[in-house]
């Protein structure tokens, strides 16, 4: 199982006074876990079997504003109720929490009881069901990269979030000894989430002051996008704890590098045979691998809304600070937006480099798995590869350059309206377009310091 824990483990865990408290978690439109701490005796006592919350949480913004325009929730239709179900299998410790467990809901709607199909699990377990029935198990990695200041949340609001510290005061890619000062983090971490039932294989320095980065076992899609939300919620409690703070913006200064989330990925058979290898290719790569990674080629544009979903998540896309403009593949290569790794060996995988560590990791999962389904079933032919720097490749296809741009080839996709309904593709489509408008009446600092003087 995902999680770690039993109904019947945690009742004896409850009866012996190490657990009182239940994490019940759903998940909204931007990755964040959303729910309610229940006591632990009235969660085993049939609290576990669901709850409810206030279906406006598929519909806000950053900010918890009532967006308006959703079909699915709005002020008209009174903001009603979905039940927020429990699924048992994410059941888990959380040993950095005292005395907690957490467990991670589906959400229903009040009538029919079916999932929403706007709900980010939702969306990926749809397509997972696909690629089962085309007899794939697909499996995934999302790796994290963030930055840890010095400064506690709390600090930098009464700063108005100026006077940011970085940890360290250098690029720490790989460093040993800088990282060692970060431990008091990085360790309560990484054994935190091993203990929460997440097999964390490294922690790392990153490529420039203050970055990190975390790295994951792979495993089944709907399990790494849990782990995903967990990892994420887990970094920033942890932080808390130590005095300190981190972000997960792509890109929160104009001069530092971008934080990214790669997601690598592979598909298997059921009996555990990886379907991306063949040794007798000159790189290992099998015909399915071939066809899923040209489906994703062929429908990157249109799903980059999956990966890079904010206004700034675009700023990160800049030349030679390793995050991808250009959306084409290349073997063992940092400056493409598809990387194949492992290559000639049963470990041969896909990597997509476009999203930010700002992605909904249920969203970027599913639409890059939809689309290298896409290809496998339309046996699409895989373009040459191209080596060499990508950022400098003339005519070949670029990452869109905003999210506005990204949003209008989304919403004019019928590939993705197909493979993930109009209902999911138009809230989506929604959303972004409100990030847009917000953006473009906001006035920030860069108008400020430009226009103060000299406008
Ligand atoms: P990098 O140098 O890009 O950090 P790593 O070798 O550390 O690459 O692996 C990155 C991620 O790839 C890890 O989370 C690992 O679990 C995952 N991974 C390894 N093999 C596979 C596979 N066959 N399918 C999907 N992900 C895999």
């Amino acid at each position: 199982m995902p999680g770690n824990l039993t109904l019947d483990a945690l009742r004896e865990a409850v009866d012996a006074g190490e657990i009182d408290t239940v994490v019940v978690a759903a998940i909204d439109m931007q990755g964040r876990l959303m729910g309610k701490r229940f006591h632990a005796a009235h969660f085993v006592d049939g609290g576990w079997r669901e709850t409810h919350c206030c279906n406006y949480l598929l519909t806000v913004d950053m900010e918890m504003y009532t967006v308006p325009g959703y079909a699915t929730a709005s002020w008209e239709k009174g903001y009603g109720d979905y039940i927020v179900k429990p699924d048992m299998e994410t059941l888990r410790r959380v040993p950095w929490l005292e005395g907690t467990a957490l467990v991670l809901c589906d959400l229903l709607d009040h009538h029919t009881h079916e999932e929403v199909p706007q709900s980010p699990r939702a969306i990926l377990k749809r397509q997972v069901a696909r690629a089962r029935e085309m007899g794939f198990e697909p499996k995934m990695a999302t790796e994290l990269e963030f930055y840890v200041f010095e400064n506690s949340y709390e600090a930098l609001r009464d700063q108005g979030i100026a006077g940011l510290r970085p940890i360290s005061a250098y690029n720490e890619d790989y460093h040993i000894f800088q990282t060692t000062k970060e431990e008091p983090l990085m360790r309560a971490l990484r054994n935190g989430l091993y203990g929460a039932g997440i097999i964390v294989e490294n922690t790392k320095g990153e490529a420039d002051s203050g970055q990190a980065e975390i790295n994951v076992r792979y495993t089944d899609a709907l399990t790494m996008g849990d782990a995903h939300v967990i990892m994420k919620n887990a970094t920033k409690e942890i932080a808390h704890k130590v005095g300190k703070s981190v972000t997960f913006m792509a890109k929160y200064a104009t001069d530092k590098a971008g934080s990214s989330s790669h997601v690598h990925q592979s598909l298997w058979t059921p009996e555990g045979v990886p379907a991306f290898h063949d040794p007798d290719d000159p790189h290992g790569m099998s015909a399915m691998m071939k066809h899923y990674l040209a489906g994703q080629l062929a429908h990157a544009r249109e799903l980059t809304l999956f990966l890079a979903p904010y206004v700034n998540s675009y700023k990160r896309f800049c030349v030679g600070l390793f995050a991808p403009t250009k959306a084409v593949w290349s073997r063992d290569n940092r400056t493409a937006g598809f990387r194949i790794c492992g290559e000639n060996t049963k470990a041969v995988r896909v990597e997509c480099r476009i999203g930010g560590s700002d992605l909904n990791p249920y969203l970027a999962c599913a639409a890059l798995l939809a689309a290298g389904l896409d290809g496998i079933e339309r046996k699409m032919e895989l373009e040459p590869e191209l080596r060499g720097d990508m950022y400098h490749a003339e005519g070949v296809r670029e990452i869109p350059k905003t999210l506005r741009e990204a949003a209008d080839l989304a919403a004019g996709s019928d590939w993705l309206r197909g493979a993930f309904g109009d209902d999911v593709v138009d809230h989506y489509v929604h959303a972004a377009r409100w990030e847009v408008a917000e953006s473009e009446r906001a006035v920030t600092d860069w108008d400020l310091r430009r226009g103060l003087e000299r406008a």
